[in-house]
């Protein structure tokens, strides 16, 4: 084998998955077909699941700190969801993706992990063993696993054959990164009575300090052919339709129209090959969660790719990277379905539409209703099918951070190993059977006792006598039968 792992596309779903592989001790070779970084400006915001996920790395405080990157407040369908502020630990922020992908490029590099860049996977063969790649340039790499992180149209997913079933694009809607007259609100989503409408959100600054914008905007007779170039004209037409003379374009940074395709790969696993990030889904980007998805993928399948390669993960490992994130994004396939139809984003002004959307933003006044909103955009409501999830309120769910004295459960993550929270020094001898896999902070702290996965899903909690079976099923089979004292117990700094 020339490598373990090799990831195919170093766009934000391929550097994560390497940072993740890394931080588990599995240097994984990263390539992409370009010979430099792109610089097209795409996602424009990260989800408050996806901060903790950069977080318990303790790669967020370093990424805030390169620029300025306010908060805004989550909304479906263009209808804010106000009572939702300060619900979570970190807000949704507008960090633009050129940022996050320059971040995670450079902070890999430190580490001795560089893409490989001028490499275009053109061929691929998998054995019982590992699979076999070829690349433009004729060179050959042999791998133990591969995965597909080169976007929608991943050519990978292509010469699998995968199923990739959905909708092709039927319509397109403009996205455009301008700056805008002082007076326009950072946020907003407007529209005029006869159906054109603009969102507007906060894009960070250009290089001289002024406040940029990312706009959306659609309406009657606006949806263009992908290939027609945006003018500046049709941006300034588009805003006069909504905002009348109050609002002036100052400068087009960037535009492009993007289509309302959505399509899911059938499995994310095939044999040796994984599916991550666009090249598993693709969806109308509203509510900024396909980047963040693809994010996620890459925590969710980094650490069982590493037990698979250092040898400890048990069987069905490997398989449990389908059966949490193929749901995850279904759903949110079906969340931007529904925000596109309440949106109208064709300017149909169709009555009946008009009715259910009426319908609809009178119940996002009810707070209940924000909560489950929110918990879907946010990631943090993203429940995963774990054995115990049923009884135990916190077993499938993101971590909650417990206040440890001088350290922060989530601080305990950034190893990549599992966490025991064990508040009264109960399971030491239980926990000292995974020494290398799995940490315990044995300090009172108040706090449920709690197994916490290396991607920071809970994944015990309860009854101690499920405690045995959860790390067996999670961290494989003991290190040690004999129970001795490897154990490497993390107890607050
Ligand atoms: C206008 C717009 C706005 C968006 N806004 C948001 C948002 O606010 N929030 C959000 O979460 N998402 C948003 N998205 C979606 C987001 O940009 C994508 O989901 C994200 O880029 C997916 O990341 P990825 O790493 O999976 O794939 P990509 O970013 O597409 O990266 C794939 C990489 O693979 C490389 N590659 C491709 N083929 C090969 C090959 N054969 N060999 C080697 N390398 C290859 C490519 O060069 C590329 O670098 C937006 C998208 C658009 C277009």
């Amino acid at each position: 084998m020339d490598t373990d792992v090799l990831i195919v596309g170093a766009g934000p779903t391929g550097l994560m998955l390497a940072n993740e592989l890394r931080v588990a001790g599995v240097p994984a070779v990263l390539v992409d077909k370009l010979a430099q970084r792109s610089t097209l400006s795409k996602a424009g915001g990260v989800q408050s699941r996806t901060q903790e996920a950069l977080d318990q790395r303790g790669l967020l405080e370093p990424l805030l700190a390169t620029g300025e990157y306010p908060a805004g407040t989550a909304h479906f369908a263009g209808i804010t969801l106000p009572l939702t502020r300060g619900r979570h630990r970190h807000p949704w922020r507008s960090v633009p993706q050129v940022v996050i992908e320059g971040f995670l490029e450079q902070h890999l590099a430190a580490q001795g992990i560089s893409v490989r860049r001028n490499h275009e996977l053109t061929g691929l063969a998998q054995d019982e063993d590992g699979v076999t790649v070829t690349f433009a340039s004729g060179e050959v790499i042999r791998c133990r696993y591969l995965v597909a992180a080169d976007g929608g149209r991943s050519t990978v997913r292509s010469l699998l054959g995968a199923a990739f079933p959905g909708r092709p694009g039927t319509t397109t809607t403009v996205a455009a990164d301008v700056r805008l007259s002082g007076d326009t609100p950072a946020m907003t989503h407007a529209r005029s009575e006869d159906g054109h409408w603009v969102s507007v959100f906060p894009l960070g600054t250009d290089p001289q300090g002024r406040p940029l914008r990312r706009l959306a905007l659609g309406g009657p007779g606006r949806s263009l052919p992908r290939e027609v170039p945006v003018t500046e004209d049709e941006i300034r037409d588009g805003l006069r339709a909504v905002f009348g003379d109050r609002v002036q374009l100052l400068e087009l940074c960037y535009a492009r129209r993007i289509t309302n395709a959505a399509r899911q790969a059938e499995r994310y696993r095939h044999g040796r090959v994984f599916l991550a990030g666009d090249a598993a889904h693709v969806h109308l980007p509203i509510g900024a969660q396909g980047m963040n998805t693809g994010l996620q993928d890459a925590l969710n399948l980094g650490w069982k790719l590493a037990a698979a390669v250092r040898g400890w993960a048990p069987e069905h490992l490997l398989d449990t990277y389908h059966a949490e994130r193929h749901p995850v994004a279904a759903a949110v396939l079906r969340n931007v379905q529904a925000q596109s139809l309440l949106m109208d984003q064709q300017g149909t002004c169709d009555p009946d539409l008009v009715a259910v959307k009426d319908l609809f933003a009178a119940l996002a006044h009810l707070r209940d209703v924000q909560y489950h909103l929110d918990d879907m955009l946010s990631g943090m409501g993203i429940r995963y099918p774990m054995p115990g999830a049923g009884d135990q309120p916190l077993v499938g769910l993101p971590a909650p951070d417990v206040d440890l004295g001088p350290v922060r459960s989530h601080e305990l993550l950034r190893p990549g190993r599992g966490v025991l929270l064990d508040p009264l020094d109960r399971f030491a001898k239980v926990a000292a059977l995974w020494p290398d896999r799995v940490d315990r902070a044995g300090q009172d702290s108040g706090a449920e006792p709690m197994l916490v996965r290396p991607d920071g899903y809970v994944c015990w909690a309860g009854d101690p006598d499920d405690l045995e079976p959860a790390l067996t099923h999670w961290f494989g089979e003991p290190a040690s039968a004999s129970g001795g004292d490897g154990i490497t117990s993390r107890t607050p700094r």
